[in-house]
């Protein structure tokens, strides 16, 4: 019998400024057989982070550049096909970073068995996976959040921020989210229940977050970079901590990366700002994510996603999405 074709989304040329489709090479192998000690599965659910845009350069990060001709690093959720693997049996829903390829072949190593019964499987990418979790620590390690704190998150109505400003709530803080457009905002000040939500499309940002947070802002929660970050640091309280997760404005750009001129009102407000990655947190996860999965439970935090149907071969447009502000929650490909 021939074997599935397993088609794949390779690297095919590092990106300058945006990603265009010349960056894609579209590839079909004949899928792989699992040999012992391995599993085979079938990929349902593809993760779009704007991570991935740090991973086509090819410079130092926290993780290695992907290579020319690699398939795509990306964190999935498949289904297993077939097992050699005493610890994953066919049927079961695996989360891992598998990469944008229909077919996968895993010995288990990063592979997590998710409870698909608990919640979509699809929410292991987000609320209850990486952005979750990025949102979570941010917030309350790096952020080192307490009660009754004026908390403002970029990208709010992202992945990561729609979680940050509800765990805020949830935390009994006074939350303000900036995002793109009328609509994001409504959503966020409607179903998310923030306090108040700026459109810097349309809004003055450092006027709007004078207004908003009159007494200055405790824990700033940048995703985007640039002048939004700039704005944010003219309006901080007194001890005030800025949590650089992300830059997301900053990550196409071929002429460097846009620092803040405003860094003194760190030292004026006797602030700090720090930087952080998720991933030295994980031997927590665990504990987060039921943390999280309670409030999700109480009606304290709403998931909230992106889903588009398509293939594999969806991925290139699907991944700029991030990039024009077109995705409200956590984006995620589901294979068809
Ligand atoms: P999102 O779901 O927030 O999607 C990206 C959003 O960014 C878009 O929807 C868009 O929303 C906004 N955006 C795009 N371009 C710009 C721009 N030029 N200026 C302002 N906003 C822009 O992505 P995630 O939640 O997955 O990621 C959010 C951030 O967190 C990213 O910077 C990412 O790199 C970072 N991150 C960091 C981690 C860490 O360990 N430090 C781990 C995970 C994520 P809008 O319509 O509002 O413009």
């Amino acid at each position: 019998m021939p074997s599935a074709e397993n088609r794949q989304i390779r690297l095919a040329a590092r990106p300058v400024g945006d990603v265009g489709p010349e960056c894609w090479e579209h590839a079909s192998v004949p899928a792989e057989a699992p040999g012992e000690g391995r599993f085979a599965g079938r990929t349902r659910f593809i993760s779009l982070d704007p991570a991935m845009r740090g991973w086509l350069d090819d410079r130092p990060s926290y993780l290695p550049p992907v290579g020319l001709g690699e398939v795509m690093r990306a964190g999935s959720v498949v289904e297993v096909t077939e097992s050699n693997h005493p610890g994953f049996q066919v049927g079961d829903l695996v989360v891992g970073t598998f990469g944008v390829q229909e077919h996968v072949v895993s010995d288990g190593r990063g592979a997590l068995k998710i409870d698909g019964t608990a919640a979509a499987p699809s929410v292991y990418l987000g609320a209850l996976g990486m952005p979750g979790m990025t949102a979570y620590f941010g917030l309350l390690e790096v952020g080192a959040l307490k009660e009754g704190e004026t908390v403002v998150v970029s990208g709010a109505a992202g992945a990561v921020g729609t979680m940050v400003g509800q765990i805020a709530k949830a935390k009994g803080c006074r939350v303000i989210g900036i995002a793109g457009g009328a609509e994001k905002c409504a959503l966020l000040t409607g179903e998310l229940g923030f306090d108040a939500a700026i459109d810097y499309r349309a809004e003055d940002v450092r006027k709007a977050l004078r207004v908003h947070a009159p007494t200055g802002i405790d824990v700033y929660f940048d995703n985007v970079g640039g002048e939004i970050l700039d704005a944010a640091l003219a309006c901080l309280a007194m001890h005030a901590r800025v949590v650089i997760c992300g830059a997301i404005s900053q990550y196409n750009a071929t002429s460097g990366v846009q620092g803040p001129s405003n860094y003194l009102s760190l030292l004026v407000r006797r602030a700090r700002m720090e930087g952080f990655v998720v991933f030295d947190y994980v031997s927590h996860y665990a504990g987060a994510a039921r943390e999280i999965a309670g409030w999700i439970a109480s009606g304290q935090v709403r998931v909230l996603e992106h889903v588009v149907s398509g293939t594999v071969d969806d991925f290139p447009q699907t991944l700029q999405m991030l990039f024009r502000g077109e995705n409200t929650g956590k984006l995620v490909l589901e294979l068809s």
